[in-house]
């Protein structure tokens, strides 16, 4: 043990290994500050590997080289008309930061990005119909080389204790996590210690100096200089919390990885003084069940239609997640996708992706020759299911959803591929499936600023201490504007703290 009884010392300390924190220590150690990720399970990257890792940062070099036509100024509109004036701050701070942050990450060569289209989720004034978010490349693990093994693979490989899989490259947020990765190595600053778990923050003279950690080889502390940063997701994974909080849904419905995010990071800032908000908050949507009573997050409906308990619709099933998760919410459930053998297989995406086969011989998904066959094996009431796929065929005839307008928003029709979502649901064998509200992550957490400093219950910010990511009490209150947002604007407040760290 060292000076002052430190276990070891650094310039900054980053508590989490998803993208926020993984570009917080980038940021850090690529600037020559000794920086130490901490992650509390074996493997690097939470909820930020198992994303599609869409990136919302408007008006950068990215769109710019698609020739998208984005600015912020448009960014601007947009979030104005989705936020009202709250968060003026906090919001002008992310979107002055964006294109700083993708030419400061594209510098390094081991980070590109491209656009890939994914609209915006609201017909809002400053909308892009195609969206404005971009993905990093694929990542060959050769690349990675031993580091691969170090990243959260894919969800179903991940639930099945599997690695990643050796004939293909690190994908989606296995690639932004392993390009992060591989940049901060070689920055020579960065320190990655898995299994070590933040535990306590460390206040000396009203500042914080350092962290306590759980390791496998028992309690450590770890000074840091110039500051701690907190980016270790959100309480998901905590049952108590949530009922606590009020989150809708469970901690076993969850996205994040299995008891991951359980909000030490969020406990640890409030047991010294810091402040909280939007904590009943979380990024929402449907989820397929599946055999083991885990779901998979599922968007882009195509066909079928979801009833509530009494068998009826209750939204349009084509809505962007976020907002379909808060209709359920509000509505009652059990909560069942009815479709047919003409979709071929599930009329929607699923992560992970979901085969009719096996869900129907593990028992999760029911099918039947007729509608009453199909309310009995529910427990739906027949004649209120059958009346509502009814009604739904009839607006399929007609081309329209009078109850619902589902089809009729850039959103519902770039997951169709520009056909009507509403098909009808007319060829047996009928399917079910139980559709569960799901999350992928909360999004209330510590109160912060502009420069993602930690907020006291005055308003103050609490010296040495820092939170980006699900940590933090996100800019976007109850709204999800787009894809990517979560990780977008993880990365940007983590980056704007080591910003201020620095100075
Ligand atoms: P995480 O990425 O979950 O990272 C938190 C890390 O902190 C974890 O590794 C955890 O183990 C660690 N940790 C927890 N407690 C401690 C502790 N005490 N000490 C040290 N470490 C700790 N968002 C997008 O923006 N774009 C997308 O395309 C997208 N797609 C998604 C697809 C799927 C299938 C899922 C599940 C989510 C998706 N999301 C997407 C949502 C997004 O992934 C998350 O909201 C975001 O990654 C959360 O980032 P985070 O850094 O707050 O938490």
């Amino acid at each position: 043990m060292g000076r002052a009884g430190w276990d070891d010392e650094y310039d900054v300390v980053v508590a989490g290994s998803g993208a926020g924190a993984m570009a917080g220590a980038l940021a850090a150690a690529s600037g020559g500050l000794r920086t130490a990720v901490l992650e509390k399970t074996g493997l690097l990257g939470g909820t930020s590997a198992y994303s599609g890792s869409a990136i919302w940062l408007p008006g950068t070099r990215v769109q710019e080289r698609a020739g998208l036509g984005d600015s912020t100024e448009g960014a601007r509109t947009y979030l104005r008309a989705l936020l009202g004036d709250d968060e003026e701050e906090r919001r002008e701070a992310f979107l002055e930061t964006a294109p700083e942050l993708v030419d400061f990450l594209e510098k390094d060569s081991a980070i590109e990005f491209r656009f890939q289209a994914f609209p915006d989720y609201f017909d809002a004034p400053g909308r892009l119909d195609m969206g404005r978010s971009f993905v990093p490349l694929e990542l060959p693990a050769e690349e990675l080389g031993e580091l691969a093994a170090l990243v959260r693979p894919p969800v179903d490989r991940d639930r099945a204790g599997r690695g990643h899989s050796a004939s293909k490259p690190l994908a989606q947020g296995r690639a932004l996590i392993g390009r992060l990765l591989l940049a901060i190595n070689a920055t020579g600053a960065g320190g990655i210690r898995t299994r070590t778990a933040l535990t306590d923050l460390i206040v000396e003279d009203g500042r914080v100096t350092g962290v306590a950690a759980r390791t496998a080889d028992g309690p450590v502390r770890l000074r840091a200089r110039r500051g701690v940063l907190l980016a270790a997701g959100g309480f998901e994974s905590s049952t108590a919390l949530r009922a606590e909080r009020g989150v809708p849904g469970g901690a076993g419905w969850t996205m994040a990885p299995d008891g991951a995010n359980t909000g030490d990071a969020i406990e640890a800032a409030v047991r010294i003084g810091a402040s909280t908000g939007l904590l009943d908050q979380a990024w929402f949507c449907p989820g397929l069940l599946t055999p083991d009573g885990r779901p998979a997050f599922t968007l882009g409906f195509r066909g079928g239609l979801i009833v509530d308990a009494s068998g009826r619709r209750f939204a349009n099933e084509s809505l962007p997640y976020d907002r379909m998760g808060r209709r359920m919410a509000a509505a009652e459930g059990p909560f069942h996708l009815i479709w047919d053998s003409r979709a071929d297989g599930l009329p929607a995406i699923s992560v992970p992706p979901l085969r009719t086969d096996e869900q129907l011989a593990s028992g999760a998904w029911v099918q039947a020759g007729t509608l009453p066959e199909l309310a009995e094996m529910t427990g739906l009431p027949a004649d209120a299911l059958t009346g509502t796929v009814e009604r739904f065929n009839g607006f399929a005839a007609r081309g329209a959803d009078e109850d619902f307008h589902r089809g009729e928003d850039a959103y519902d029709l770039y997951f169709s591929g520009g056909r009507p979502c509403v098909v009808p649901v007319d060829r047996p064998p009928y399917l079910a499936a139980r559709v569960v509200l799901s999350d992928l992550g909360t999004k209330g957490g510590l109160r912060t600023d502009a420069d993602a400093r930690v907020l006291d219950g005055s308003g103050r910010p609490l010296p040495g201490l820092y939170a980006a990511g699900n940590t933090s009490a996100s800019f976007t209150g109850p709204v999800y504007p787009g894809p990517g947002v979560p990780i977008g604007s993880a990365m940007a407040f983590a980056y704007r703290a080591v910003q201020d760290i620095r100075r």
